[in-house]
């Protein structure tokens, strides 16, 4: 028997907690992990309320993020003792997931863990700091170039909004950070950005159909009624990079970016994101891209037994860079 954190929704009602769990409460798959780290995500925090839409059969194990120690293994690629991370795809939302001490994932789904990342650092980049990357790399791929101006991420203190500044100050660009929190302008500074701006300073201008261009490029995490302010003041030919929802899955927009200034939207999905380039990504953050700003300056460790506390903070909009669970130090 071994921990883990469970949903249930039966004839008693909804309910999480940690728990007693065997192997027979884990899926099939080829590849069983001792879990030695977990992060938590915005979609992890759906998971384990009652309304999220995320979970579609109970009981279940949260968790879209893990890294950890191969167990047991029946696929060739991966043997015992060898360490490996897994994001996306079903984990933690069709597929039994990281939020326990073993997991059973298949091998298609796994990474080895690249030289230069722990599994802590792993999980404390997780879904959002890949999410990020992949945003950043897209960015790259249209054209985006430090001499094009400054490069807005909105959403800031979150999770990909984190791991977004830290990759674009370490690559060179010069970042402005949107946040809606207070007193976490020297946190961001440390994390790479060049300056920091309110949601209302990032929203303004944007009154008729095109405002002022401001921003050669933009990360976007939050969506909802900003992504339409913002989209107004991208510099020509400039690109937004959209990867969320946090502020509602609804963008009231009309088309004049586009048409009159070039306007790229990008749409940023990690969950499926090709195997080739998910493995160049990992090696790229555990290389040239590391983080480290936001590693050293913005992770918070957490046991299980504080789940539901850090699944609340997340959903409150309250948490400051990433929250890392440690399930085997
Ligand atoms: P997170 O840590 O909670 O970060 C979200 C941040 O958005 C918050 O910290 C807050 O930052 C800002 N925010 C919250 N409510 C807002 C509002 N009403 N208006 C403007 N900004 C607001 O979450 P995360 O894990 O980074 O995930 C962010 C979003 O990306 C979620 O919707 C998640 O589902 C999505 N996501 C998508 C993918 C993908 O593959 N497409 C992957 C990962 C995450 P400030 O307080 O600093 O403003």
């Amino acid at each position: 028997q071994f921990r883990a954190f469970r949903v249930h929704q039966d004839e008693q009602g909804f309910r999480a907690a940690l728990e007693k769990v065997s192997l027979s409460d884990l899926p099939d798959a080829e590849v069983t992990i001792r879990v030695h780290y977990s992060g938590v995500n915005y979609k992890d925090g759906l998971a384990s309320i009652p309304d999220g839409k995320i979970v579609r059969k109970y009981p279940f194990i949260p968790g879209i993020d893990l890294a950890g120690e191969v167990a047991e293994s029946r696929d060739v690629r991966f043997q015992p003792g060898d360490m490996v991370l897994c994001t996306g795809y079903g984990l933690g939302v069709t597929h039994e997931g990281g939020f326990a001490e073993v997991a059973r994932v298949p091998g298609d789904w796994l990474v080895p863990l690249p030289q230069g990342l722990t599994a802590q650092e792993a999980m404390a980049i997780g879904t959002a700091g890949f999410t990020a990357a992949l945003s950043v790399q897209r960015l790259l791929d249209n054209g985006l170039t430090r001499e094009d101006g400054p490069v807005l991420v909105a959403g800031a203190t979150g999770g990909v909004g984190s791991m977004a500044v830290a990759i674009l100050g370490k690559l060179g660009f010069e970042v402005v950070a949107v946040t809606g929190k207070t007193g976490v302008r020297e946190k961001l500074l440390s994390f790479g950005a060049s300056d920091v701006i309110s949601r209302e300073e990032a929203s303004s201008g944007a009154k008729g159909a095109l405002g002022k261009e401001r921003w050669a490029a933009i990360v976007d995490p939050v969506g909802g009624p900003m992504t339409a302010d913002l989209l107004k003041a991208v510099k020509y030919g400039g690109s937004v990079a959209l990867s969320g929802l946090t502020a509602g899955g609804n963008v009231e927009t009309t088309v004049y970016p586009f048409i009159l200034r070039g306007v790229n939207l990008l749409g940023i999905d990690s969950v499926s994101c090709p195997t080739p380039l998910r493995l160049q990504l990992w090696q790229r953050l555990a290389g040239e891209w590391k983080p480290e700003r936001a590693l050293n300056e913005g992770i918070n460790v957490y046991s299980p037994e504080q789940l539901p506390q850090t699944l609340e903070t997340i959903l409150a909009g309250r948490a400051v860079g990433r929250q890392v669970i440690v399930f085997k130090d």
